[in-house]
């Protein structure tokens, strides 16, 4: 955003509250990498620079190309300034932060989707034997107490911390909801190239038939690595993580699970299949049947026949669970009324509810791509041309009012 409002001329200032690339420096875990290809961390007036295109960033790598970017573009950030209120003001806002104020005509919120773990009530009900982490706390095994671990939500952080964990020798149970399953590779390609490729990830917020739905889709089961491996429910019970279904209440010590993982894991499959067709037709549309190699079909997940409703989380089989039920962002600090019930910002495509405020980084905030690194340039071309018309128009309507008082 900031790039785009200096290519438009605005004025602006950047206020962060640690370092840049605050959220990569301090909220991830040891062996996260990206689940983007380098390619694809492309921002306005940078594209990946290095020699391994089809790699996927470590987490110090991330670090990194932000710094270089905030570098290349001279953003003009201000570090260490936590913004602590935002309020109206005039035709503007006022921004106190704990080093000023601020008043500006227009702001955009660009504070993160995943500032807090979202952790459900039921935590509360654990027996006190029990440890707990979020994503936020997790760095590596090491930290966990030895034994069992049930990891709760099978997205891409879920997916990607059990396969850790059991890998270290800590049996892990992975209670398993509504989930999105891709390939890593399909014919050939990262299906990230696909995707892209296909145009799935440009799809527009007002495309869609249910845009409330479409910004709820969990992650994909996808993760990163130098080996290019899948890493879905298959590959996860390959290994010896135990299925179950969906974590409902943690009632007498014994936590309670849905009886869907089946319908869950078959469902998961079926949106799957329709992904790699509307890729096959995309390939076929545009000639590339004899370049690549031919389509074909995954494994069903295999679930066994009756997988148990409960667990006992008092026999000491299970020492720590892992809330990987996903974030939200915090606005504790917004003090202008644009959110809805469920604590969001009503905006549409990013133009929030309030005359020159705006929104970045949401989920399919204005396309499938918004929250991913390469979404944010897109976004904020159209954003920053929307901030630009509404500083030029309430600019001009405030002259014409000084005018009109001027000649009376
Ligand atoms: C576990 C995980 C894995 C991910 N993997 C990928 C991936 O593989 N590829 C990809 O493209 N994306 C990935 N993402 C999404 C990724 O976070 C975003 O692409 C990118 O970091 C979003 O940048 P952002 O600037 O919108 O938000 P953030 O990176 O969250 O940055 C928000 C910034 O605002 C600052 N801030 C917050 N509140 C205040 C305040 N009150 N005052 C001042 N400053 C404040 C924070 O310190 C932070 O630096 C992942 C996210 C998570 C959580």
């Amino acid at each position: 955003m900031s790039y785009c409002l200096s290519h438009r001329g605005i004025e602006h200032v950047v206020l962060e509250r640690s370092d840049v690339a605050n959220s990569w420096r301090t909220e991830r875990w040891d062996s996260l990498r990206l689940l983007t290809p380098n390619w694809q961390s492309r921002l306005p007036g940078l594209a990946y620079e290095g020699d391994d295109p089809d790699g996927f960033m470590t987490v110090p790598e991330v670090i990194e190309f932000v710094d270089h970017y905030a570098d290349v573009i001279s953003a003009p950030i201000q570090t260490r300034t936590t913004v602590t209120s935002v309020c109206c003001a005039g035709d503007g806002y006022q921004v106190d932060t704990d080093r000023g104020t601020w008043k500006c005509r227009a702001i955009v919120v660009a504070s993160g989707a995943c500032n807090v773990a979202s952790v459900p009530a039921i935590a509360s009900s654990a027996p006190s034997s029990i440890a707990m982490v979020t994503p936020l706390d997790y760095r590596n095994p090491d930290q966990l107490k030895e034994g069992g671990v049930l990891v709760v939500g099978a997205s891409a952080t879920g997916t990607q911390l059990a396969d850790e964990i059991h890998r270290s020798g800590r049996p892990v149970t992975l209670a398993v909801g509504e989930h999105v399953r891709m390939p890593r590779v399909y014919r050939g390609r990262d299906i990230q190239w696909w995707m892209d490729a296909a145009g799935v990830l440009d799809e527009h917020y007002d495309q869609v038939d249910d845009i409330k739905r479409a910004r709820n889709v969990p992650s994909p089961q996808l993760a990163g690595s130098p080996g290019r491996s899948t890493l879905d429910l298959n590959a996860l019970t390959g290994i010896g993580v135990k299925l179950i279904g969906r974590l409902a209440g943690i009632k007498n010590r014994k936590g309670q699970f849905s009886g869907s993982l089946r319908n869950n894991c078959a469902l998961a499959d079926l949106k799957m299949n329709r992904l790699l067709n509307t890729i096959d037709e995309w390939v076929s549309e545009n000639g590339l049947d004899n370049e690549v190699s031919p389509p074909h079909r995954f494994a069903a997940t295999t679930v066994e026949k009756s997988p148990p409703l409960d667990l006992d989380l008092s026999n000491g089989q299970i020492q720590t669970i892992v809330w990987a039920t996903g974030f939200h962002p915090d606005y504790s600090w917004l003090g202008v009324p644009v959110l809805d019930r469920k604590g969001e910002i009503r905006h549409e495509g990013g133009v929030v509810d309030s005359p020159g405020m705006y929104l970045m980084g949401m989920t399919f905030l204005r396309r499938r791509k918004s929250s991913f690194i390469h979404g944010a340039g897109d976004d904020a071309r159209d954003l920053s041309d929307h901030l630009t018309s509404y500083l030029a128009n309430t600019i001009s309507n405030a002259d014409s009012i000084l005018q009109a008082g001027a000649n009376k």
